[in-house]
């Protein structure tokens, strides 16, 4: 009982007691089985809450990269030719799979890659399942989504992808490519490959003809001999800028459509009029969601003015509430960041922004757990648009706080960076959010709320946070060759 005689309820831990079935080692999916790489390597994946190694995971060199593509090819005539509609009973089986294997997978997103529970059973399962239901629908309509052309799949296609949202972003990209009637090698990020891999025995449970997706584990060279081979006929990358460019340059001399999902330094706007409380939120889970791993984290806060004071105020109150610690507890916010390295960028940012005179606000203070890669949730204020804090993505829990005084000084700063993938604006006025929203530069803007997805809403960036759309009738179009009907 506190003094003022009100009792503070504190949580009882409430660890996940459900335990996916995890192999000791895992080969390279190829050609519907899981087979020995040639390279003979392979590397271990490890839990960033415990630091405890999970799995022993291939590492496909470019002997195995030219066996998947050969394989994907071989595939890629059948199932090309299949009715849409069985294309369709396919993809709807693997949706229901992943519904039914939800939990287990949950788990195992949870322990490989740092993210609380929370987000892996509510927000990553379910829009994977949904990514592979909502393409089931498309597959028989391709056509309609786009008259007067007769679309035509690509071939075999190369799909590289990260580790914040591993199966999601493996469901994002392999649904469409497979209702379009393509073939995939994709390979998943390094310290993140389970759940593909689990994914690939999702495949093998529903049937899916072999050789259709092959997922091949392994470090950058996997993914460069990938984009490098002359078998694939379409790339689609989710990354960093860096290696996006050098995967542009890579590709500048020959004919392989690409698209590129890449970093961001995603501005939120909060006007004196927008419902506070919920702008709080917004600007919560803009940020400290998924630890801020995310390329469309709201990074940069612009406040107006005038409210400054009482908006930081209660950004420390309810930053101040959120729980670090064991991602598998059903109660934590904020998991463990996803390995060392990031980690350790993550901390040089964090000196940098203070030796440059932000203010550092850090108040959070439960004993972090001893071992794994943590970083509690932080924001700075005092900061000036030159800071690096204000314009490189710092891809970890780290809020800048920034204000403005009129609607076109927030517009300019927030445009103020070589990113453009999201935005948010929280306004009450509906005239506002129509001006600000179409004068922003972002693939994405979300007016009154942050981060939401659907698979039938397009997502992806303009500047330099990429090209091309993933979700909805926008994100098939990469997929197919549209050769008009009269040509
Ligand atoms: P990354 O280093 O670019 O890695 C992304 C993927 O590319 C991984 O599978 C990686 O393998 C692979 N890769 C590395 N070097 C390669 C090369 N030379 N050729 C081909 N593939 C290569 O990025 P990350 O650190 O994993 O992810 C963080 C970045 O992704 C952030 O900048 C974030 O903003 C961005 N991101 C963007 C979106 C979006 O939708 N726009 C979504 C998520 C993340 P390894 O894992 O083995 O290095
Ligand atoms: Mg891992």
């Amino acid at each position: 009982m506190s003094n003022s005689g009100t009792i503070e309820w504190d949580y009882a831990p409430a660890p996940e007691r459900i335990r996916p079935d995890i192999s000791d080692e895992y080969g390279l999916f190829i050609d519907g089985a899981f087979v020995e790489p040639e390279s003979g390597e392979s590397f271990k994946t490890v839990n960033p809450a415990t630091g405890q190694t999970i799995a022993r995971v291939a590492s496909a060199g470019a002997a195995d990269v030219d066996k998947a593509v050969k394989a994907a090819k071989a595939a890629g005539g059948k199932w090309s030719r299949l009715k849409p509609t069985e294309r369709a009973k396919f993809l709807f089986r693997i949706a229901r799979r992943l519904q039914e294997c939800a939990r287990e997978l949950a788990v195992l997103e949870t322990m490989d890659g740092g993210k609380p529970i929370c987000e892996s059973r509510d927000v990553d399962l379910p829009l994977a399942a949904q990514h592979f239901f909502y393409h089931a629908g498309w597959a028989d309509k391709l056509q309609w989504a786009f008259p007067g052309c007769t679309p035509r799949p690509r071939g075999v296609c190369g799909q590289i992808i990260p580790w914040n949202f591993p199966l999601l972003m493996a469901a994002w990209k392999i649904a469409p490519a497979l209702a379009c009637g393509n073939t995939v090698v994709l390979k998943p990020a390094e310290t993140t490959p389970l759940t593909a891999l689990h994914l690939a025995r999702v495949f093998q449970e529903v049937d899916l003809p072999p050789g259709v997706v092959n997922i091949l584990t392994g470090a950058g060279e996997t993914g460069a001999a990938i984009v490098d081979h002359p078998g694939v006929k379409k790339i689609a990358f989710t990354g960093s800028t860096d290696v996006g460019r050098g995967i542009m340059h890579a590709l500048a001399s020959r004919d392989v459509p690409l698209t590129l999902e890449l970093g961001g330094k995603s501005p939120n706007i909060v006007f004196a009029d927008a419902a506070i409380d919920q702008a709080v939120e917004g600007v919560v889970s803009g940020i400290w969601f998924n630890q801020g791993h995310v390329c469309c984290a709201g990074s940069r806060l612009f406040v107006e003015e005038s409210i400054v004071e009482p908006f930081v105020a209660a950004l420390r109150e309810r930053m101040g509430r959120l729980r670090v610690g064991d991602p598998l507890d059903k109660n934590t916010d904020v998991g463990a960041i996803n390995s060392r390295e990031q980690l350790n960028r993550i901390e040089a940012l964090v000196a940098c922004g203070q030796e440059e005179g932000a203010i550092l606000h850090e108040i959070n203070d439960d004993p972090l757990p001893k071992r794994g890669n943590w970083h509690r949730p932080c924001f700075f204020t005092g900061v000036e648009p030159s800071h690096v804090i204000a314009r490189e993505e710092i891809f970890g829990p780290v809020l800048s706080v920034m204000t403005f005084r009129t609607p076109q000084e927030a517009l300019r700063r927030a445009n103020s960076t070589p990113y453009g993938l999201a935005a948010g604006v929280w306004t009450d006025k509906g005239s506002k959010v129509f001006d600000i929203a179409g004068a922003l530069e972002a693939g994405v803007v979300w007016c009154n709320t942050y981060n939401k997805f659907d698979a039938a809403s397009p997502f992806g960036g303009c500047k330099a946070s990429g090209f091309g759309r993933e979700g909805g009738r926008h994100g098939l179009r990469p997929y197919l060759n549209l050769r008009s009907s009269g040509a």
